[in-house]
């Protein structure tokens, strides 16, 4: 036990994932080195707000921070700010960083986040994107200056941005290239209340609309064409198109990567000595069997958790419900499970008072719930889905041990 307490780990990514990694790994009484190393300016802040009260208020990234600065020295974390790691060494278990220095490692634990999608149309250089600090510091400078903008995109950071823009009194097109906003992660009940609630307050909501080009004029004027014929000229577009996983580092060392760097239920990638978590992981999901990425701060958190149970070969965390909230003007959603491949949704309460929620089920079994002001049922919701996975997780125990008694193996093989 105390071999693996003393390990030198290496940290890339001081995020939310890797942060709580190196704090989980000190907590279960970790004592050797951990360095983390970070391409950012800062250490590991809080991203949510950036596209939420951020753009309103005049606060500073340190206003942001998960932990304060004293608390990387008082706990021995070596934090490596502004440095990029370019490549692994896994013959000789070092990480080697863009000025060519190296550091080695017993265990590494990759924690590297997402980017934003870039668009794919011709003028997309002028478009904002927002994944970190420094986007949002950029965009709340140009709303301050703008008084029309567009946001491409009509997911959660979407309109998100777009009610912090309405609240400054911009006037905001939301160019969305499905039939509903928030289609990839909610019902249509859910999708059409939030339109409905944008539209109320002011928002262009374009539906079926995919952007096609953005040209600049003379003046500084966005001009924004799409497909379907429709135009808008704005002094700013953000473009909220989704987010990419940051696997180039996974993929120049030749780990398993699919969508996500590909780790098992414990966190471990296709090399017994690197372990992954947060944003750039692709994982089973207990509920559909799936390989998935789920990006959010309670994923994060959770395979940081469970990447220091690893490295210290404890026992694994107890699994937690996936959940995940948006604010938007006065409605809070929150989202308990997920509700990829329900057959079947009940609406519990009124779209038109403002407070409901959206159950889904699959086989007769409540899989996951959109609460939308209404935290009871959301809290309900995810001690009903915890109760569900923990049998599920039972049952896949179960189908393990038969598994190795011969019964073949599944499509990801770890170690
Ligand atoms: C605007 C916005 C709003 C959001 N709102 C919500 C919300 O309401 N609720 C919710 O649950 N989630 C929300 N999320 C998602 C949530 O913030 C992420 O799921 C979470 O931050 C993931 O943590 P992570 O550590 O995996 O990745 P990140 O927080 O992205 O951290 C990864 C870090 O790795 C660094 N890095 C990457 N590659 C390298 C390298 N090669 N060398 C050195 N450093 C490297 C990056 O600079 C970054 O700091 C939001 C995200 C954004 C962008």
């Amino acid at each position: 036990m105390s071999g693996h307490r003393s390990k030198r780990i290496v940290v890339v990514g001081c995020g939310q994932a890797g942060l709580q990694a190196a704090i989980s790994l000190r907590q279960r009484g970790h004592t050797g080195p951990i360095s983390m190393i970070e391409c950012e300016s800062t250490g590991a802040y809080q991203r949510p707000p950036l596209s939420k009260n951020f753009i309103l208020s005049k606060a500073d990234c340190s206003d942001l921070a998960i932990r304060k600065d004293s608390f990387y020295r008082d706990q021995n974390i070596e934090l490596l700010t502004g440095r990029l790691a370019s490549s692994i060494d896994r013959a000789r278990k070092a990480v080697v960083l863009s000025d060519r220095s190296e550091l080695g490692y017993d265990c590494l634990a990759l924690a590297t986040g997402a980017s934003a999608r870039p668009l794919a149309v011709q003028g997309s250089e002028h478009a904002h994107y927002l994944r970190g600090f420094e986007d949002a510091l950029a965009l709340r400078t140009a709303f301050r200056a703008a008084r029309q903008i567009a946001i491409v995109g009509g997911g959660y950071i979407g309109l998100e941005l777009a009610a912090s823009a309405r609240k400054m009194g911009l006037e905001v097109t939301v160019l969305e290239a499905a039939d509903r906003v928030l289609g990839r992660v909610v019902a249509p009940e859910t999708s059409r209340f939030f339109a409905a609630l944008h539209r109320e307050r002011g928002a262009l909501i374009q539906l079926n609309t995919a952007i096609s080009s953005i040209v600049k004029s003379r003046s500084g004027r966005l001009l924004v064409s799409c497909a379907n014929g429709f135009q808008t000229e704005v002094d700013v577009v953000v473009a909220a198109v989704g987010a990419m996983p940051r696997t180039e580092l996974a993929e120049v060392a030749n780990l398993d990567t699919e969508g996500g760097i590909v780790v098992d239920v414990r966190c471990r990638t296709s090399d017994p000595l690197i372990y992954a978590a947060g944003d750039c992981t692709s994982q089973q999901l207990q509920t559909t069997g799936r390989f998935s990425r789920v990006e959010s701060v309670q994923n994060a958190i959770a395979q940081g958790n469970q990447v220091a149970a690893s490295i210290l070969e404890l026992d694994a965390p107890a699994p937690d419900v996936p959940w995940f909230w948006s604010d938007q003007y006065d409605m809070k959603l929150q989202i308990a499970g997920l509700s990829v491949g329900y057959d079947r949704i009940e609406v519990h309460g009124e779209p038109g008072d403002g407070s409901f929620s959206v159950a889904y089920f699959r086989n007769s079994a409540l899989i996951a719930l959109d609460a939308i002001n209404r935290p009871q049922d959301f809290v309900r919701a995810r001690k009903a889905i915890g109760h569900l996975q923990q049998s599920l997780a039972q049952e896949n125990k179960e189908t393990e041990v038969s598994a190795q008694n011969g019964a073949g193996d599944g499509p990801h093989q770890f170690h």
